[in-house]
């Protein structure tokens, strides 16, 4: 193997070598050619010297560390009935964000020029640092080839849209590199990107208004070969036998314990509630109708991800999204357990997760930095 700067980058941001001496002791290069990589690193600013063995000989640092600073991202995550645009640094800490309300049925060119040009103004706001890339999730399958929206259950008009060349045009930046990822598997990266022990395998559960699974083994997205991997709201159950879902089938998971079928159980008793969103507000008063269908849902839920989990056998589950409560949290834990073997679970953590929704903006600025600054990205790059 032939490690070029990208490669040393990659040692220095997950903290597995600080020193050149780490480095040259994990690489085996020379310890001039560590110099010269480590040199093309701090001249293109992506990582600095911290600390300097000896303040006053004037020596080198001698500590190295990733610099979150070197550049920015611009992201978009675009949900059913709403949009957030954020600028974040190299660490997907968040320097600036906006709230849109956007409704998808609008179709991508309305519901992508309206992100676009909101994300435009905020990175005009914060130009000193170079822009990296920017990121698009949506709740949809995304072809991991093509990286287009693929079939969406939920969204008409965007399946094969060119979502990438058309946010990099609309940013009148078309050299700029857009990723684009499914929306579950963005909030699963971010939170994954920032626990303090990571687990070989994560499982995040995002319930919204629709429901996704999202998976990181081994710090990647696991995106399935068509980009359907996770995408777990429209798994035929028997509590859902006859009821409609959204995306037009009947006897769906999403049918029964979306966001929006919970809104909809809620309305039939007289609450004024129509999305996940709503329902979270309820569920944030106590609302014993909201929690104790809220729960309900997740017995339902539980029951098909308890599959999941023996498949995959995971070292976390998390629940994220409007829905992602307590009372959630019991009705997964209710069914789960009993459906699954003890050798499947033994091990595994089920937890809210940390992030709320800041998790899907970390993730996909995440998924930007993994993407260009990956060690061909950089060697490339830097050579
Ligand atoms: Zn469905």
């Amino acid at each position: 193997m032939i490690f070029g700067p990208g490669d040393v980058l990659d040692l220095v941001r997950d903290g597995r070598a600080t020193t050149r001496g780490e480095i040259a002791q994990i690489t085996g290069l020379s310890r001039v050619t560590v110099a010269q990589r480590v040199d093309a690193l701090l001249e293109a600013r992506l990582v600095e010297g911290i600390g300097t063995g000896d303040a006053t000989g004037g020596r080198r640092p001698v500590r190295l560390a990733f610099n979150a600073d070197a550049g920015r991202t611009g992201v978009a995550v675009v949900e059913t009935a709403h949009a957030e645009v954020a600028v974040t640094d190299l660490a997907g800490t968040i320097r600036g964000r906006e709230l849109l309300d956007v409704d998808v049925a609008d179709g991508p060119e309305v519901t992508l020029r309206r992100v676009s040009v909101a994300l435009a103004a905020l990175l005009g706001r914060d130009a000193d640092r170079p822009l990296l890339g920017v990121g698009v999730s949506l709740p949809s399958p995304i072809d991991p080839c093509s990286s287009r929206p693929s079939e969406p259950p939920i969204l008409p008009g965007w399946d094969a849209f060119p979502v990438a060349g058309h946010v990099a045009e609309q940013l009148g930046r078309p050299e700029v590199p857009v990723v684009v990822r499914n929306d579950a598997d963005v909030m699963a990266y971010g939170e994954f990107s920032r626990l303090a022990e990571r687990p070989r395998s994560l499982f995040l559960l995002k319930v919204s208004t629709g429901i996704g699974a999202g998976m990181v083994f081994d710090g990647r997205i696991f995106q399935g070969d068509d980009g359907a991997a996770g995408d777990i709201g429209h798994v035929r159950v028997p509590q859902a036998e006859g009821v409609r879902c959204q995306c037009g089938a009947t006897g769906c998971l999403a049918a029964v314990a979306s966001g929006r079928a919970v809104a909809r159980q809620l309305r039939d008793r007289g609450h004024a509630v129509h999305s996940g969103r709503d329902v979270q507000a309820l569920l944030a008063q106590g609302d014993p109708d909201a929690v104790r269908l809220t729960r309900e849902a997740g017995r339902t839920i539980g029951g098909v991800v308890a599959t999941a989990i023996t498949l995959v056998n995971p070292g976390l589950l998390l629940l994220s999204g409007d829905l992602a409560s307590p009372a959630l949290l019991s009705g997964v834990r209710e069914s789960l357990y009993p459906a699954t073997l003890p050798r499947a679970t033994r091990h595994l953590g089920v937890h809210l997760g940390h992030l709320g929704g800041d998790g899907s903006l970390v993730g996909i600025a995440g998924q930007v930095v993994q993407q260009e600054l990956s060690p061909q990205s950089v060697n490339e790059r830097l050579a």
